[in-house]
């Protein structure tokens, strides 16, 4: 068997893989409340009475320089995030470079400033990193891991019967975005990446009754929702009418035969919260930069398992996609 890009574009191939190859063959996994196997944004490590969140992930978006945004800020906000939804406040970054020979120095300026720009914004600072030169990539490769400091954990499989789903913004822009850079179709659209870092509109509703906390990147939101579900052994019930999601986008997704539930996201994260605290949660969101168009769209239950799309005059089943209908997003 051969490795394919869907064994990356994080559907249920991916997982598979993961659990097969990856999980099975490590034998020592835990550190602490979040370990490998749960396969949560982050894992921890239990200090004394401290615990601290760490994450990893590599950059091979392609290409490298697109509307909302570049590999730089995908690379700090992608790391920021994973920490900030399992309920860590980010402290630093590490930043690895792969460069293929030849890579132009104007570019990679280019990257840096804007993997600054975007620490800068979130207000973690880099503190280490390294930088290879290599043959055997075509294209810049970026890895950063990131660490913080769990303010409140929030697993992935902590979603409860009743929890409002929340989405904080309009879906589907950062895969679309990439997608039309990449094909170069002739659409004049304004549809942008929403690749931004999150960490800071988070801090703003940790204090709130929140269960769990997803960011819908590859396999978008149909993906993290299932995951959200399978874990926590719960159904959600998502109302299609209440989906941020703007016109452009929806029409696009129209006529290129897509679903945008199922296209990423890098700039949105989807909270579980008790009910009781939803409004509160969904007025905090709607204040903050990145939280402008947040919804409630949806609820938690036990009547069944899995995610149900209710359109209004009925329910359809919304499964975790076998791949990212467009990969190498990030
Ligand atoms: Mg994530």
């Amino acid at each position: 068997m051969k490795i394919t890009k869907l064994h990356g574009a994080g559907g249920t191939v991916m997982q598979q893989l993961i659990k097969d190859l990856i999980l099975n063959n490590i034998e020592l996994k835990s550190a602490g409340s979040l370990s490998l196997d749960d396969l949560d944004d982050s894992s921890t490590i239990k200090i004394f009475d401290n615990e601290i969140a760490l994450t990893t992930d590599s950059y091979t978006v392609n290409p490298i320089f697109f509307k909302g945004g570049d590999i730089g800020r995908l690379a700090v906000s992608g790391t920021v995030n994973d920490l900030a939804v399992v309920g860590a406040k980010p402290l630093a970054l590490t930043l690895s470079f792969i460069l293929p020979e030849g890579f132009e120095y104007e570019k990679l300026e280019r990257i840096v400033k804007s993997i600054n720009e975007t620490s800068k914004e979130a207000e973690v600072p880099i503190i280490t990193g390294d930088t290879k030169v290599s043959d055997s990539v075509n294209d810049i490769v970026i890895n950063t891991s990131g660490v913080g400091i769990v303010k409140k954990l929030l697993k992935d499989s902590n979603v409860k019967e009743g929890d409002a789903i929340i989405i904080s913004g309009n879906i589907a822009e950062h895969g679309l975005a990439i997608l039309l850079e990449r094909e170069g179709f002739e659409f004049e659209t304004n549809i942008k990446s929403d690749v931004s870092p999150l960490n800071k509109m988070i801090e703003e509703i940790l204090d709130l009754d929140i269960h769990a906390m997803k960011d819908p990147t590859r396999g978008g939101v149909a993906n993290a929702l299932n995951e959200l579900a399978e874990k926590s052994n719960i159904g959600i019930v998502i109302e299609e009418d209440k989906l941020p999601i703007s016109e452009e986008v929806k029409g696009l997704c129209e006529i290129l035969g897509l679903d945008p539930l199922t296209i990423a996201n890098e700039g949105k994260v989807i909270i579980a919260v008790n009910r009781d605290d939803a409004e509160e949660c969904l007025r905090r969101l709607r204040k903050t930069k990145y939280g402008k168009n947040a919804e409630i769209v949806g609820y938690a239950t036990k009547e069944h398992k899995g995610v149900l799309l209710d359109t209004g005059i009925g329910k359809r089943i919304i499964d975790s996609p076998i791949g990212d209908p467009i990969p190498r997003v990030c």
